[in-house]
């Protein structure tokens, strides 16, 4: 007969349901737009990518008229509920990211989004935005032999490329600094941070209204068109007139007619902890409380809160049915049971510790991998979007680019290999639906297969023949 335990557990694991970071950030609600405006540039989207514009924008032109529509509230979207992680990840490795763009378009992006890191850290200090922003660098742990080729191949890239600041670490290295039985090594880069990222889009929004912005919250564009040389923005209750728009709607660019085809969006979730004792951070260290991700394809993230929690993310992936971004998504009770599971597995020490909240969120999977910037409509709409779920420090560099591109502006960023690419696109529904979803589960059978002691630490050949097909 099961224990008592067994039922306890099984009631008080998941004992919440909210957005932590959105309920412990002070959010300061702004009126929706009733009326006609006529503004020089207009920002459609208030989470990183379009708050970071504003801010670059102002920067370089103060008494810019910048609007921005946000059709929720500041930090709604992935930038108020993701893992906090800024990191300099693009494409699904340093590794992939030289293989596909060549050592110097490699180089540069990798560079561009490290000195983001930098510069946030700088702008966070300079504005006195409190936002728990702390520089302990990342540590991506393998945890199988084939996880520890990928590791081992990034840390190659990273001598390849002549990047400072990456140190391959043994097991017992990785374990001293954090104790789980299942590392085997790790490769440490020291361009990382973590950060609340709900207060950090609510202290940016707050700062670009003080630099002249003016922000809109329920206030979803609906329609976009082009005459008399400007672009007119029809939301539900008020009109924009605006020189250049930005769009800057990362997932829910799926639903425009420009990324239907380019943009898929994924559901990823996360599940925090309770915050834990000394007794119990004495078991496992993460004193320099660094950003961990293992080397899976959907890999699992981690990092500890201001408060003493854990977060704990990834592991799997859902591209619902048809693509579509609903409230309902945001909860995914497989996955959860999955991260549970993982967790457990990873620091066994700490099987007494209870999830506090769960949620997910919708981010954009482009089919290159890669992020996406260019222009539509004759120079006046500019886009910045398709992270692949790692954008917290790219939308940094997103902003600096948007601006760029705003001011008619040719620059070292508006040469990054990702900016004004070839962008690949997915074949039409169902097709993209059901291509996405092979895609996934291919990635996830590798996954098992490794840790089940394959060596097949490369992606599976047949998908990214696949992928290259619809490139
Ligand atoms: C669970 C989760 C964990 C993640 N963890 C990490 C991490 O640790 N590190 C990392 O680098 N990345 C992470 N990401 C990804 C990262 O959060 C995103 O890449 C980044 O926040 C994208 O910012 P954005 O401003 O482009 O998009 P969003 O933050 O999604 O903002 C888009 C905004 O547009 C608004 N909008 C949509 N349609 C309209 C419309 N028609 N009119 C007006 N407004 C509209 C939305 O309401 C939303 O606020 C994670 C994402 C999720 C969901």
């Amino acid at each position: 007969m099961a224990c008592p335990q067994f039922f306890e557990r099984l009631i008080v694991r998941n004992i919440g349901s909210s957005v932590y970071w959105l309920e412990t950030s002070k959010h300061n609600p702004r009126p929706s737009l009733a009326h006609a405006i006529e503004v020089d540039v207009a920002i459609v989207g208030a989470g990183f990518t379009g708050l970071w514009t504003a801010y670059q924008l102002l920067n370089a032109q103060p008494g810019l008229r910048v609007a921005l529509l946000e059709g929720e509230e500041v930090g709604f979207g992935a930038s108020g509920r993701n893992g906090g992680f800024a990191m300099t990840l693009l494409d699904m490795s340093l590794t992939h990211l030289r293989r596909n763009h060549g050592d110097s378009g490699a180089r540069s992006a990798h560079l561009a989004v490290a000195d983001s890191i930098d510069e946030m850290g700088a702008t966070i200090a300079s504005h006195n935005i409190e936002c728990e922003w702390v520089r302990g660098g990342l540590l991506v742990v393998g945890t199988n032999r084939a996880q520890m080729q990928r590791v081992e191949s990034d840390y190659r890239t990273s001598e390849a490329l002549d990047l400072a600041g990456f140190e391959l670490l043994s097991g017992s290295e990785t374990r001293a600094q954090l104790d789980s039985p299942t590392y085997l090594g790790a490769l440490a880069e020291e361009h990382c941070a973590v950060v609340h990222p709900a207060k950090l889009a609510n202290g940016l929004a707050a700062v670009v209204e003080e630099l002249g912005a003016t922000i809109y919250e329920h206030t979803p564009m609906s329609s976009i068109s082009e005459h008399g040389g400007r672009l007119h923005i029809a939301t539900h209750g008020g009109m924009v007139s605006a020189e250049q728009v930005v769009l800057a709607t990362n997932a829910w660019a799926s639903t425009t007619p420009w990324f239907k085809s380019k943009v898929v969006p994924l559901y990823t979730y996360i599940a925090l902890t309770e915050p834990l004792s000394e007794e119990q951070w004495e078991t496992i260290g993460w004193q320099q409380r660094q950003g961990v991700e293992d080397k899976r394809n959907f890999v699992h993230y981690y990092r500890r809160t201001d408060d003493g929690r854990i977060l704990w993310g990834g592991s799997d992936g859902i591209i619902y049915p048809g693509g579509k971004i609903k409230a309902r998504y945001d909860r995914g009770e497989t996955v959860f049971k999955r991260l549970d599971k993982t967790f457990r597995h990873t620091f066994p020490q700490l099987d007494n510790v209870r999830f506090s909240h769960t949620w997910g969120g919708p981010v954009a999977i482009t089919a290159s991998f890669m992020p996406m910037f260019g222009t539509l409509l004759e120079g006046r709409l500019h886009y910045g979007l398709g992270y692949n779920g790692h954008g917290v420090a790219p939308s940094h560099t997103g902003g600096k680019i948007l601006r760029d591109k705003v001011l008619g502006k040719t620059s070292e960023l508006t040469e990054l290999c990702f900016v004004d690419s070839r962008e690949a696109a997915f074949p039409p529904e169902p097709l993209r639906w059901i291509t996405a979803e092979l895609t996934r589960r291919s990635l996830l059978r590798q996954d098992a297969s490794m840790d089940a002691g394959k060596l097949n630490g490369a992606m599976d050949p047949l998908l990214l023949r696949a992928m290259k097909k619809f490139s």
